[in-house]
């Protein structure tokens, strides 16, 4: 037989792109429309409603970046179109088929009930009645990337200009020709299909033929009159049914709508209003579709300003049909947040949708996060979740994970069921090469069976449409394709897990090899973060013991609501610094309410505890004693002992007995004499605390990426413009510190303080580099093989040398309050309050000792998506403790961040520390009273150094009862017995995070 496959196939693409999608819509005729456009930033309903509107006619081009119109489309339906399907089918102008930054509507009827979202992908809307009238609030939503990579002005409304973007194409009633429909789906499935068979199948062929044949005898004259004999000649390869062991493909309905991104918050609560519409108006015409939506916070904007979309959310919940998944306030992400901050997500996620849909969540939905911390798995079973789902891994750039459902283990032993789509992708289609990638893929071929495939349109595409569902009824049971199955995600993983019992284990990080600078960009967006987790720790803490001890209110909303705004800040695209500028700034000011907010709270509670006076208290709420300051208590300033021997202050050298500092006419560190343990802390020949400058280009992704060439070229900050001793002891010694280079300026001090060995390095920072990385280095005199670095509740070690490809790939790392490396006996820490990324590396020098460098990554300069991103001022401190321990570094952590607080008060008793525990290894991470506001005590604790802890737990008032809760604070069915002297032993694993509920007598 001759080979014209090509000729064939040619053939079927050019009829299905010029005759048959064409011939969809029967017939159309123009809708009347009229317009306002909004002068400022979206208004209310009522006020649309009232407007004034103008004509306005197809083909005006309309809505400069960021704004509002409003269109009132109305019409007549034709007589003889009677009993045909007839919609509403409108294109804003909508550019190519990319989801995101695009123009975008939400349809309400003309009384103002919304009816369904219009987006490039999804431009319909059903018509029920002989007269037509629609109100469209049409948002011109500008295309930040079109460009790629490139800084643009579009993503500020302070400079985005009044260019209009759009022309508005067309606004019709139109028929639709059901059974031409059908046609095209059944053409574009079979012809996907066929694509993916290897050219030796037979299946390959009949589908070809078949195909044919349906061509042969459609008329591209008369498509609509010929569709039905056309679809007849496929029914046979449609019916013939899957091989016995083909891959079973899991389908969930999802929109993943990030919550801020290239689009400020305010637009993220409309994309999820037309969303949302478009999928509950689908889960009345497919009784089979099952939708999964994260994210409580989106639901809770809907709730609240679309409460006849929230009414269908609940009908759907309640049908099945739409399934809560997450448990998470926000898609955060997965290194940043701090352990309470990663709890309170769950908590707050889950326990919305548990009162407002009585759904409990199984499981953590992140598809899109860069990178998973190892706490993960015990902080998810600990919320009760008993699956992990992410895809973002398959994004590495260099090593490609070795499974897709496993068990993925974290720092302290916790199993957690986990999955990844070998589809690799969250936003599917069903299209025939994605649904043969995820076959070819799937790694547990031979042992397990099916995965998981979310599909649907995000970003405000408008999630999924009935073009999907369609295609998931003809890819039921269909030869050469793998089974599909639409589910909700708990039935997925039950399957899977039923099948791979013991499926292989991961442990630790879930690193993405990509995106390395999100721990970086827009710093001040990441101080803002940090100094609100401090911040509310402080707040709880303060707030709960002046509660119990004084009778103080405690302030359960406001405490609740800030939380919800801290963690909204969390999203993937809002901490990790990669937004827009208008997300950015907004975020800035946020969070200066969010201090000011939390300051007033803790200014009152410690108001309460200290009384009115002129006697300095001091507040410590770092869970170790501070200057001899209980952890979690407080003291009178005069009654405190002095803090150690004086510091002396020699030209520029800064000693104290524990160490002594010489900074040298450069401003660096020349030598870090550890007094204690008689050794110098820097290696031979360097400098400590060296500010690097070096250019940082990455190839794309440029507020995400750092890539490994960054340190090929380096500018070392060695000049100075100023040394000054600024403090000459007795209980402090500084030096400041004053370097310009380019338009910027460092401004540091470097304090050493009576009784401590940490060297305190407070900078501030005024940035103007462009694409360039600011890191601090300390060259260190220590073997150190692998560093340890702060995670939630505990530490992760990653090796210092690049043996394998695994390894290289982690050039910069994630951490919260401090780093530490170490060789036996001897260990140095530094601790930040405002900075995540770090990088360790290792050198051989020619005496055969090894320099283990540390560096922390300051402030960076991307150009896009915000243009001005981290330009101007930052602050931040960040401390060298030589002669470190574990426990050490912990402790300089949480005195970094929660530095003790002195309040005016009286003369009254003191009281003791709400609650404390003995011993180093266990900490208290959070004290609070309980959410249901019964007034017992919530304590969360954990084991902080990787070993076995012993520990008691003391409090400073009268318990009936200690009970074992989850993160939720729902008893877990353990109680703990106090002893006489009324202490309660614990016992804690290496990292354990255990919570405990105190009821007060
Ligand atoms: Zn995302």
């Amino acid at each position: 037989m001759h080979d014209d496959r090509k000729l064939v196939e040619e053939r079927i693409d050019r009829m299905l792109r010029e005759r048959i999608a064409p011939a969809v819509y029967a017939a159309r005729i123009p809708l009347e429309l009229a317009a306002w456009h909004v002068p400022g930033e979206p208004v209310p309903l009522e006020e649309a409603l009232a407007a004034t509107y103008e004509p306005f006619a197809a083909g005006t081009r309309w809505g400069r970046p960021w704004s509002t119109t409003w269109l009132r489309a109305t019409g007549t339906v034709p007589g003889e179109w009677l009993g045909r399907r007839v919609e509403a089918v409108f294109d804003l102008g909508f550019v190519g088929d990319w989801p995101g930054g695009q123009a975008e509507a939400l349809v309400y009827d003309l009384s103002g009930d919304p009816i369904k979202g219009l987006e490039p992908q999804n431009q319909y809307v059903p018509v029920t009645g002989p007269q037509v009238g629609l109100m469209l609030e049409m948002a011109a939503n500008p295309d930040i990337l079109a460009d790629g990579f490139l800084p643009t002005p579009l993503g500020d409304l302070a400079t985005a200009g009044d260019e209009p973007l759009y022309r508005f194409a067309h606004a019709d009633l139109a028929v639709l020709d059901e059974e031409v429909w059908h046609l095209r789906l059944d053409l574009e499935v079979l012809r996907e299909l066929m694509a993916e068979l290897p050219q030796a199948e037979p299946r390959r062929h009949e589908i070809l033929r078949a195909l044919e044949r349906a061509l042969d005898v459609l008329d591209i004259h008369d498509v609509s009159g010929t569709a039905s004999q056309a679809r007849a000649h496929l029914a046979a390869v449609l019916a013939s049914p899957a091989h016995a062991s083909a891959h079973t493909i899991s389908g969930v309905g999802h929109a993943h709508i990030d919550s801020a991104w290239l689009w400020p918050i305010r637009e993220t609560q409309r994309k999820n209003a037309r969303t949302f519409a478009n999928v509950t108006a689908l889960a009345r015409d497919y009784p089979e579709f099952v939708f999964a939506g994260p994210q409580a916070q989106q639901y809770a904007w809907v709730k609240q300003r679309w409460p006849e979309i929230f009414d269908r959310i609940r009908e759907a919940v309640k049908g099945g049909q739409w399934v809560p998944v997450g448990g998470m306030w926000v898609e955060a992400d997965g290194n940043l947040p701090g352990g309470e901050a990663l709890a309170r997500q769950l908590v707050h996620g889950k326990r919305f949708f548990a009162e407002e849909f009585g759904v409990e969540c199984r499981g953590v939905w992140l598809p899109d996060s860069f990178g998973y911390t190892a706490a993960y798995p015990q902080i998810a079973r600990l919320a009760g979740m008993d699956w992990f789902l992410t895809q973002k891994i398959s994004w590495n750039q260099t090593n490609k994970f070795p499974h897709h459902t496993f068990w993925w283990e974290g720092i302290d032993g916790t199993r957690i069921f986990t999955h990844f789509p070998p589809a690799d992708t969250y936003n599917g289609t069903f299209a025939g090469s994605e649904l043969a990638h995820a076959v070819r893929n799937y790694a547990e071929k031979g042992a397990g069976t099916r995965s998981l495939l979310p599909f649907g349109h995000g970003d405000g595409g408008g999630g999924p449409t009935r073009e999907m569902l369609e295609r998931a009824r003809r890819l039921r049971d269909l030869e050469g394709s793998p089974r599909v199955v639409v589910q909700p995600p708990d039935a997925f993983f039950a399957a899977a897990r039923e099948e791979l019992p013991d499926a292989a284990v991961w442990s630790g990080e879930l690193y993405l090899e990509l995106h390395r600078a999100t721990y970086t960009s827009q710093a001040r967006t990441k101080a803002g973060n940090r100094r609100s987790e401090s911040l509310l720790r402080e707040a709880e803490l303060w707030a709960a013991t002046a509660a119990v001890h004084a009778g103080f209110a405690y302030p359960y909303d406001e405490l609740d609501r800030l939380w919800k705004v801290v963690l909204l800040h969390q999203f993937h695209d809002i901490l990790p610094g990669s937004s827009i500028a208008w997300v950015h700034k907004e975020a800035e000011a946020t969070y200066a309410r969010v201090h000011a907010e939390l300051e007033e709270i803790i200014t009152a509670a410690t108001t309460a505890l200290a009384g009115t006076g002129t006697t300095p208290w001091v507040f410590n709420t770092a869970p170790q004693p501070v200057e001899s300051v209980p952890g979690g208590g407080m003291a009178r300033l005069e009654t405190l002992p002095e803090p150690g021997a004086p510091v002396t202050v020699e030209g520029t050298t800064l000693d104290n007995g524990l160490v002594r500092v010489v900074i040298d006419g450069d401003g660096l560190l020349a030598s870090v004499r550890d007094l204690v343990a008689g050794r110098e802390v820097l290696a031979p020949g360097t400098r400590g605390n060296l500010l690097q400058l070096h250019a940082d280009f990455p190839n794309q992704w440029d507020a995400w990426d750092i890539d490994a060439h960054y340190r090929r070229q380096r500018t070392d900050l060695t000049h100075a413009d100023s040394v000054t001793v600024v403090s000459r002891g007795p209980l402090a010694g500084a030096v400041r510190v004053e370097r310009s280079f380019g338009a910027s300026r460092v401004t540091q001090t470097v304090t050493v303080r009576a009784g401590s060995p940490s060297i305190e390095i407070a900078t501030e920072i005024d940035w103007h580099e462009r694409q360039k990385i600011l890191k601090a280095a300390f060259p260190l005199d220590v073997h150190a093989d692998r560093s340890a670095a702060e995670i939630q509740y505990g530490h992760v070690h990653r090796p210092t040398h690049t043996n394998t490809s695994w390894d290289a790939a982690r050039f910069e790392i994630s951490c919260h309050r401090w780093i530490h490396v170490g060789e036996p006996g001897y260990g140095v820490a530094i601790a930040n309050d405002a900075t995540y990324g770090h990088d360790v590396t290792r050198t051989t020098r020619q005496d055969c000792g090894t320099t283990t460098t540390a560096r922390l990554s300051l402030v960076r300069a991307p150009q896009s998506p915000d243009p001005e991103a981290d330009q101007g001022r930052h602050r931040m401190t960040y401390a060298l403790v030589p002669g470190a321990s574990i426990a050490e570094a912990v402790d300089a952590g949480y005195a970094l961040n929660l530095p003790a607080r002195v309040v005016s008060g009286g003369a009254g008793p003191v009281p003791e520390p709400l609650v404390s525990l003995d011993g180093r290894a266990a900490r208290i991470e959070a004290v609070k009273l309980a959410d249901d506001a019964s007034g017992d005590v919530v304590v969360r604790v954990y084991e902080s150094l990787g070993g076995r802890a012993a520990t008691r737990l003391r409090a400073s008032f009268p318990i009936t009862e200690v009970t074992v809760t989850d993160l939720l604070e729902r008893p877990l069915g353990e109680t703990l017995a106090a002893d006489a002297d009324g202490s309660v032993p614990i016992g804690l694993r290496p990292f354990q995070i255990l919570t405990l509920r105190l009821r007060r007598r």
